[in-house]
C-alpha cells in the first residue's frame, strides 16, 4: 500500500451532551441493551455519569452521528479475553525474556510487566534497554495456538454493516493481526491494519503512535470511534476527540485496568463499555437506522 499523504490530526469536539429528548433516547437504547442477549451488558455514561458527578447523557445515534473511521484494537477486542489466547503470548513474552537474560521465570516475568509498564509494551522496552531486533520477538511470541479462535459471523456482519472505513490498530503485528482477523472470518471486512511495524514500533497509548495511525488512513479530519480493551489506549484516544469504547476483559494485565476496576465506574474518557463488541455494534447501527427512519417533527406555528 502506497503510503498516503500525511494531514494534520486535528482534535475534534464529542457530540454535546444530550438533554431532553435525547436523554429519553438514550434510556431507550440503554434498556433495549441490557435486554438483547444474555450476558450481554452494556454501560454508559447514563449508568456511571449521573452516579459520580462527572459526564453526562450520551444517545447512541447521536455519539456515533458522524463516526466514518471505526477502529478496533485486536487482542482481548476482537475476539473475547477468556478465550486466554493473549495468555499463551504474555506467557511467550516471559519465556522470551527468560531465555535472552538467563533468568528464572519469576524475575523473566517481573522484567517483562516493568518494561510493559514503563514502555508501553514489551517490546518497545526491550528494543530500548535491550537491543531487541522486534521481528525475532515478534515472531517468537506469536507462534501460538489458535485453536481457541471461533468464527465470529455475527461479528463480521456487524463490522460490514458500520457506515465508514474500518482499520484494526494493534500493538502486535501485522500478521498475527491476519492470522487471527482469518480466523474469525473478518479480515476481509476492514480497509487495513495498522500495526506495531507501521507505526516504527511507537506502541499505543503514545501520541505518536495516533498520529502515524490518522496519517495511515487519512482520518485526521473525519469522526471516529476507537474500540479497545485497554483504559489507557482509551484515554489517550479521547484526548484526540475519538469517541472510546471499552470492551470489557477480565485479563487484568495493566494497572489501568485495575485502577478502572477498584474505582467500580468509567472515567469521563471511555464513553461506553461492553462486553458483547457484537451486540453493541448491532445497537448502534440499529440506533442510527431507527434516528434515519423517525418522523421530522412539524415546526411549530405560532399563534396569531
Ligand atoms: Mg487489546
Amino acid at each position: 500500500m502506497k503510503p498516503q499523504k500525511a494531514k494534520p490530526l486535528q482534535p475534534r469536539p464529542l457530540s454535546p451532551k444530550a438533554t431532553g429528548k435525547n436523554a429519553a433516547a438514550a434510556a431507550t437504547a440503554f434498556s433495549l441493551s441490557k435486554g438483547e442477549g444474555e450476558g450481554l451488558y452494556h454501560r454508559s455514561i447514563l449508568e456511571t455519569g449521573i452516579a459520580n458527578g462527572a459526564g453526562g447523557v450520551r444517545n447512541l445515534a447521536d455519539t456515533f452521528a458522524d463516526t466514518s473511521l471505526w477502529i478496533f484494537d485486536l487482542d482481548n477486542t476482537l475476539y473475547p479475553a477468556e478465550c486466554n489466547l493473549f495468555a499463551q503470548i504474555d506467557a511467550r513474552m516471559s519465556a522470551f525474556i527468560q531465555d535472552l537474560l538467563g533468568v528464572d521465570p519469576v524475575e523473566a516475568r517481573r522484567i517483562q510487566k516493568q518494561l510493559y509498564y514503563e514502555h508501553g509494551t514489551t517490546l518497545a522496552g526491550l528494543m530500548a534497554e535491550h537491543g531487541v531486533k522486534p521481528e525475532a520477538f515478534m515472531d517468537y511470541v506469536h507462534d501460538i495456538d489458535l485453536s481457541p479462535i471461533q468464527p465470529a459471523p455475527e461479528l463480521a456482519d456487524a463490522i460490514v454493516r458500520l457506515q465508514g472505513r474500518k482499520f484494526i490498530f494493534t500493538n502486535g503485528s501485522a500478521r498475527h493481526a491476519e492470522r487471527i482477523a482469518e480466523k474469525l472470518g473478518v479480515l476481509d471486512k476492514f480497509d487495513g491494519i495498522f500495526d506495531i511495524a507501521t507505526g516504527g514500533y511507537v506502541p499505543k497509548p503514545k501520541p505518536q503512535a495516533f498520529r502515524r495511525f490518522m496519517d495511515f488512513c487519512s482520518g485526521g479530519n473525519c469522526g471516529s470511534a476507537m474500540f479497545e480493551d485497554l483504559p489507557h489506549n482509551l484515554e489517550a484516544a479521547h484526548a484526540l476527540g475519538i469517541v472510546t469504547v471499552l470492551v470489557r476483559s477480565d485479563y487484568l494485565d495493566h494497572p489501568s485496568q485495575h485502577a478502572l476496576k477498584a474505582a467500580g465506574r468509567l472515567p469521563d474518557y471511555i464513553h461506553f463499555e461492553t462486553d458483547d463488541l457484537a451486540a453493541f455494534l448491532r445497537q448502534v447501527t440499529a440506533s442510527q437506522a431507527k434516528e434515519k427512519a423517525a418522523p421530522t417533527a412539524p415546526p411549530e406555528h405560532p399563534s396569531s
